[in-house]
């Protein structure tokens, strides 16, 4: 009966792609629900001057999921996070990583826009950080990246961005690679060499 080792490999086959479907519709059906309230959120001051609240947007299964400060005018504009030229610069350090915007998750400490881009208050980061808790739950990322010294302080409660940029913390069992917000390199080349280098290394512990 040569055929029947064959069928159950079948079987097999099917049965882990059924598996795998399952556990992205789950993810699907969680992120949806944390983007819904995030979308209608009002428990902090900053729902009344935003235009849009911002969920974080990519990838469900991306092995990285990034975290920035909070969205600025183009992302309050638009709804999605990272659509400005700190955005580009990201997508470029990506690329040069060998991977691209789509493989990723993007999100930020705060979903709302602080007026004239201030940096989001305790009480805010305090607030909204549930949805941070719950996204990297949901993507289950290998490494979650901290962008700038406003996320690392809120995630981490770390405050030297120069001591910790470069390096990987693990706590709680989540994996955090640390490296500088995309904006801070705008100005200043020698920093966006950094900060690709540091990418492609917190891309490639992702990978492994
Ligand atoms: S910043 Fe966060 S907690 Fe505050 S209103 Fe927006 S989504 Fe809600």
């Amino acid at each position: 009966m040569p055929e029947l080792p064959y069928f159950f490999l079948i079987m097999i086959k099917l049965l882990l792609r059924y598996i795998l479907d399952i556990g992205l519709i789950n993810k699907i059906k969680s992120y949806e629900e944390i983007k819904t309230k995030v979308v209608n959120c009002k428990l902090c001051k900053l729902c009344i001057t935003r235009n849009n609240a911002v969920p974080g947007h990519g990838n469900l299964d991306a092995k990285i999921l990034f975290v920035g400060e909070a969205p600025g005018k183009n992302e309050d504009k638009m709804g999605l996070p990272f659509v400005g030229f700190a955005g580009k610069i990201l997508e470029e350090a990506l690329e040069k990583a060998g991977i691209k915007r789509n493989d990723v998750y993007i999100t930020n400490v705060v979903k709302c826009r602080p007026p004239n881009n201030r940096v989001p208050e305790k009480d805010e980061i305090d607030t909204c950080l549930q949805y941070l808790r719950k996204e990297i739950q949901i993507i289950s990322p290998n490494i979650v990246c901290i962008l700038g010294a406003t996320a690392l302080q809120s995630i981490l409660n770390l405050k030297s961005l120069t001591i910790y940029h470069g390096k990987m913390i693990v706590s709680d069992k989540i994996k955090y690679f640390i490296t500088y917000h995309p904006a801070a390199t705008i100005y200043n080349s020698d920093l966006r060499e950094i900060f690709f280098n540091e990418i492609s290394c917190a891309v490639n512990m992702a990978n492994k």
